[in-house]
């Protein structure tokens, strides 16, 4: 389906096409800034990982993950983290930005590993299960905020993957809905790495479980999407009761506008890494747009769409959270493996869905902006926009939920002709965006 709206200027024609405005199959865009490096595949031709700096051990592991070469912001951000320098990085959804803070921070444990190795052994006073304090004191290291539950725990995964071979590295995700008891315990063990939403970080500080004077590295990913939920102040007494010595790296969709008088306070003399993507670099993500009459119209051509033969699995956006449930049942009974997620859930069901749609179990994902975040499932090959997001970058960060890491993926929109105006707002929205 093709739009009424003809593109004008290069923004224009970008912002048309990550709507889908274009002629589908279109391409997403972002317009090259100067110094443009193009993202997503790992560049064959490049430096190697070991090249970068990072140890055997650390290389063997990302060969045993299916990692060949680094992605552009991996050859950026690593060298300049293991040097310890601050860093500011804004780099495309899927991009590689997990491994590009992990990286640097695991490969300095494991340097750090190696000098204490050849050093008499002492104990770690800060270890609350031998020193058998009544109260254990959890003092990590190393601590990434992230805005959600689904990211903090992808990281956690990453964590785990790429430091395998390390002697000793334990990540540990701090999370709310998560009950007390089984997080204390995890505390406990003393974690050199903590992977935590603000809010239930904040909980444990009060209460005395978690100390931050020792933290050496600080990581703040999705930091605009921190600020927009509203964790600002959160955010200023975490980094408060961090050392200033600390290494901090920010990544954000932006670097400017609201995020930059965060960057201003939290960061010494940072490194700047803008990973731009070309037009021609997203041709990966196929997007449509699908005029409709009505609700009834929508219902229809959704299932006709879930019935394409080149679907794996889907995830399918709703506005809000009682559309997502009502959605994800009335698929079901029309015979789909479906499955609601959003905010409402209990962690442990939103768990026990993730969990589903890795393996497969479940094949149509109805879910909400906030609880689908950071999902990286390679099988997800379709995304339908059944509301329109309220903000532009939301748009964005759907899409990337298909097209990971190098596969190919569809994007579908469908609205009526009243949500017109709303359209052209996101429009509007990820054209300020860009020239921002
Ligand atoms: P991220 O942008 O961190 O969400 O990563 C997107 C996906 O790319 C994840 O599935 C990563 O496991 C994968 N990935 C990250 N870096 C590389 C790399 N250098 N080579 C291959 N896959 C990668």
């Amino acid at each position: 389906m093709t739009s009424s709206n003809t593109p004008s200027s290069p923004l224009n024609a970008i912002a048309d096409q990550a709507l889908g405005f274009a002629d589908a199959p279109a391409q997403a865009a972002v317009v090259a800034a100067p110094e443009a490096v193009a993202a997503e595949a790992a560049a064959p031709t490049g430096p190697s990982f070991a090249s970068l700096g990072l140890s055997a051990d650390v290389v063997s592991a990302l060969t045993a993950a299916g990692y060949q070469n680094p992605t552009p912001v991996q050859q950026r951000a690593i060298p300049a983290g293991i040097a310890g320098r601050d860093l500011m990085v804004s780099s495309p959804t899927g991009s590689g930005k997990t491994a590009a803070f992990m990286l640097p921070a695991i490969e300095r444990f494991s340097q750090l590993q190696k000098a204490q190795a050849s050093q008499p052994r002492e104990p770690r006073p800060a270890d609350g299960a031998r020193t058998r304090r009544p109260q254990p004191v959890a003092r990590p290291t190393m601590l990434v905020l992230t805005p959600t539950r689904e990211l903090a725990m992808q990281v956690t995964t990453a964590a785990a993957t790429y430091g395998k071979h390390l002697k000793r590295l334990r990540t540990v995700s701090i999370l709310g809905g998560v009950a007390y008891g089984q997080q204390l315990m995890l505390l406990a063990k003393n974690p050199e790495i903590l992977v935590a939403t603000p809010g239930r970080l904040i909980d444990h500080l009060e209460r005395g479980r978690i100390d931050l004077s020792q933290l050496q590295i600080l990581v703040l990913d999705e930091a605009d999407r921190m600020l927009d939920m509203g964790f600002i102040e959160d955010i200023e007494t975490i980094v408060a009761a961090t050392p200033a010595s600390r290494q901090t790296m920010l990544f954000s969709a932006t670097l400017d506008g609201k995020i930059s008088s965060l960057t201003g306070r939290l960061l010494k003399d940072p490194e700047r890494i803008e990973i731009v993507q070309r037009l021609e670099q997203r041709t990966n993500i196929a997007q449509t747009v699908h005029y409709v009459d009505d609700r009834d119209h929508k219902d229809r051509l959704l299932d006709h769409l879930l019935r394409d033969e080149g679907l794996d699995q889907a995830i399918v956006f709703t506005a809000t959270k009682m559309d997502a449930d009502q959605l994800a049942g009335r698929l079901a009974d029309a015979g789909f493996e479906s499955a609601a997620l959003h905010g409402d859930l209990p962690q442990g069901a939103r768990n026990r869905t993730i969990k589903a749609l890795r393996e497969r179990r479940v094949r149509v994902l109805v879910a909400t902006d906030v609880a689908a975040r950071g999902i990286d499932i390679p099988g997800i090959t379709h995304v339908f926009n059944y509301d329109l997001p309220k903000f532009a970058e939301d748009y964005v960060h759907r899409i990337g939920r298909t097209g990971r890491a190098g596969r190919s993926g569809i994007a579908a929109v469908s609205y009526t002709h009243l949500k017109k105006r709303r359209h052209n707002g996101v429009k509007k929205g990820i054209r300020a965006r860009w020239k921002g």
